[in-house]
């Protein structure tokens, strides 16, 4: 049964793209045309003696929210949406603001999802488990910092070294992990391109599975592959009793996603493209950007002002491409920078989603007395 409005078909999904698939969905788009337009001279090569159809083909309406009344489109816009804003009046030991950052270990996964056997390609995703997940590992243990690490099952499995490698950073004093590994997806799925609940399902069970098996406890933090939703997605997310999501940017703060309107209690930990290696040295620009300067200084200034408004300052990096040498040595220097200011509260997405929910849960306890 579909359950809330009917979600999107692929096409209809023309945001702006991210993530390493997005070039992907293009030469699918291509192939499909290249399909079409053949299927369609087999067609007329083998109907000759028929009549021209009268009509030309049918178009999908390309402005479909024209025809819609402001009632539907307000059940399209809040399917899902922002709540509380849920911005903590402090950070842990009077911080003035928390950095969260993330790796999306996509690698292959995306090619591979489209049956993509192109090895130069593949290769270019193969990097981040052989450099690329290595060398952030050292980095992160230089500056005795942690991250989240957000994983298609698929890589995990075809890559198992990676996952023993992340988990085997320890704090130093204690045995407890440093780093957390959260879900993305089983092999970098675009849950929109998929468009099938009962699938959308299985990939997501599987994917926990996996992934638990693997890590040896349930994950429990979610980013969608290219952080994309289909119209099942939050409600799927819910019932796996997920803590946070991080796939969303309609805040630059912690917020709490309504699904129809309806608070789910999970924390959204804001991403956005700016905050994001893929669109400066991936995708489109497939790596011949040249200025590590450039995207430097805007990941500064994003920081610089988190910091001064007390508030969260969430990366997005992909091994496969912030891994390279110039690349890490670019984000050694922002990591250096950030802590060399006092109060700066380097933790895994988890830590900032359960602070998080504690502040928040107090808040609530106190307004009901
Ligand atoms: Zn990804």
């Amino acid at each position: 049964m579909r359950l809330g409005p009917t979600p999107p078909t692929a096409p209809a999904s023309r945001g702006p793209r991210h993530a390493f698939c997005a070039q992907w969905d293009g030469m699918i788009a291509i192939v499909l045309a290249v399909g079409v337009v053949l299927m369609a001279c087999a067609c007329s090569a083998g109907s000759t003696s028929q009549p021209a159809p009268a009509s030309s083909p049918r178009v999908a309406d390309p402005l479909p929210g024209t025809k819609l009344s402001l009632e539907q489109l307000r059940g399209q816009m809040f399917h899902v949406s922002a709540g509380r804003r849920l911005k903590p009046s402090s950070w842990p030991n009077g911080a003035k603001v928390a950095v969260g950052l993330s790796f999306d270990v996509d690698n292959a996964t995306a090619a591979l999802s489209t049956g993509t056997l192109d090895y130069e390609i593949l290769s270019r995703g193969e990097y981040g488990a052989v450099d690329g997940v290595p060398r952030l590992l050292r980095l992160l243990e230089r500056h005795r910092v942690p991250a989240s690490f957000f994983i298609p099952a698929v890589s995990a499995a075809l890559h198992p070294e990676m996952i023993k490698e992340i988990l085997a950073a320890q704090a130093p004093s204690s045995s407890a992990r440093v780093h957390e590994v959260g879900v993305h997806g089983w092999i970098h799925e675009r849950l929109p391109l998929l468009n099938d609940e009962k699938e959308e399902q299985r990939l997501l069970d599987q994917s926990l599975e996996l992934l638990t098996t693997m890590v040896g406890a349930r994950p429990v933090g979610y980013r969608a592959p290219s952080w994309k939703f289909s119209g099942w997605t939050l409600e799927q997310v819910k019932a796996a009793g997920f803590l946070y999501d991080s796939s969303l940017m309609a805040s630059d703060d912690p917020y709490e996603l309504l699904l129809d309107g309806k608070p789910t209690g999970i924390i959204e930990l804001p991403i956005e493209r700016i905050l994001d290696d893929f669109p400066y040295f991936g995708g489109n620009a497939d790596g011949s950007n040249p200025s590590l300067t450039a995207v430097y200084e805007i990941f500064q200034s994003e920081f610089d002002v988190a910091y001064d408004e007390g508030g969260l300052y969430l990366l997005t990096m992909h091994p496969h491409i912030i891994g390279h040498r110039s690349r890490v040595a670019m984000l050694d220097r922002l990591i250096q920078y950030m802590k060399g200011k006092p109060g700066v509260w380097f933790a895994t997405h988890e830590q900032i989603a359960r602070h998080v929910k504690a502040q928040t849960n107090r808040l609530l306890s106190s307004e009901g007395r």
